[in-house]
């Protein structure tokens, strides 16, 4: 009996505490590539996760928007309505604002000196936003550092699950290298965290670009009509040299093609299409609007929901004030801590 309870004690102690985190930049209403990348697996660990955390990045979303305060403050609500709309369950997820938790600013500050100035510039995913955004030596220096506080919104809360798209695994990387330099110096207070990417790590843009992002006007969003659907289906590129129906078409690169292999379930008339394309004698119109069509399908309940909730925004941010004050009581909890491990506990 002893023995059992003895082994029973080992497991239990043993069993890895899942403590997911996950959070948008308020810049935009969000989109296809934010569903299959990131929210789709948001849903289902809160289901399976010890804890789980939905954070809205003002504060990084102000990075590179410094100088337009409103757009960010606009968007905290259309966020919050479009993962709620997906099925993100405010009862299992903490959904919490960042700039209302002022200790991630504090553990940014104290994480910035383990960090160098080589390293941030060498991020490949910031040097890629960098080059997109236009920035060069002009970059604001937040947005340079926006690794470091992404590692803080994450570390305060002690996650150790991150499902994200692919753009962002350099970002966690830096974010163990961080953990090792704070636990190297002031003792073992932070553990390592990993990453979750999902079937579809990078969705392309409907212009076929690497990414579809909701600062690159190249994205289908979650709120979008059936007309804007439509509209931006039927201006997807297929194939240049497919001009005549009757010419084979190539399915590499083709962006509708691409889509209809991520979001058409039936595998079987999918494969079919592809083939009769190749051979010549398939429209474009036909399988455009088949990509209109699926993509309704998943769309247009999510949109039907979103406009349900945002009738009433108050209990939106009722939501996220309940949320936040949570978030709260765990970063002073986290700071305690972190302060004693700094020697930075004076009174
Ligand atoms: P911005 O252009 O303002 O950075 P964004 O579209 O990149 O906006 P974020 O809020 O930065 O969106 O990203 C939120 C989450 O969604 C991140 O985990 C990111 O990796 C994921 N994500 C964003 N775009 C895509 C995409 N096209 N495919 C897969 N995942 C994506
Ligand atoms: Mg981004």
């Amino acid at each position: 009996m002893q023995n059992y309870l003895f082994f029973g004690i080992i497991i239990y102690m043993s069993k890895d505490i899942k403590i997911v985190l996950t959070g948008d930049r308020p810049t935009g209403k969000l989109h296809l590539g934010h569903f299959v990348g990131s929210i789709q697996n948001r849903i289902k660990l809160q289901n399976e996760a010890d804890k789980s955390y939905y954070m809205i990045a003002d504060i990084q979303g102000l990075t590179d928007n410094a100088s337009n305060p409103q757009k960010i403050r606009d968007n905290v609500i259309e966020v919050a309505l479009d993962n709620l709309a997906c099925g993100l369950d405010p009862k299992k997820t903490t959904m919490f604002i960042q700039s209302e938790v002022p200790e991630i600013a504090e553990l940014t500050v104290i994480f910035l000196n383990l960090v160098t100035l080589a390293r941030l510039k060498r991020n490949p995913t910031v040097k890629d936003e960098m080059k997109q955004k236009g920035f060069g030596e002009d970059v604001p220096a937040g947005f340079l550092c926006y690794p470091i506080s992404q590692a803080a919104d994450i570390l305060f809360t002690k996650a150790n699950l991150i499902p994200v798209g692919e753009d962002q695994l350099p970002v966690i990387e830096q974010a163990n290298e961080i953990v090792d330099s704070f636990n190297r110096y002031y003792g073992d207070v932070f553990n390592h965290i990993k990453h979750l990417t999902s079937n579809t790590p990078r969705l392309i843009g409907t212009d076929g670009s690497a990414k579809m992002g909701k600062s690159l006007n190249n994205a289908i969003y979650l709120s979008d009509s059936l007309e804007e659907i439509s509209k931006k289906v039927m201006n997807m590129y297929t194939d240049p040299g497919h001009i005549h129906v009757e010419d084979p078409g190539k399915i590499e690169g083709n962006v509708v093609f691409s889509y209809l292999d991520i979001f058409d379930s039936n595998r079987a008339e999918v494969d079919e299409l592809k083939k009769q394309y190749r051979k010549g004698g398939l429209g474009d119109v036909v399988i455009k609007k088949r990509l209109i069509s699926v993509l309704e399908n998943t769309i247009g309940p999510i949109r039907a929901k979103r406009e349900e909730l945002s009738k009433d925004k108050n209990a939106i941010m009722k939501i996220l004030e309940k949320g936040t004050n949570e978030a709260r009581e765990k970063a002073k909890e986290t700071m305690i801590e972190v302060r004693e491990a700094l020697k930075i506990n004076y009174f």
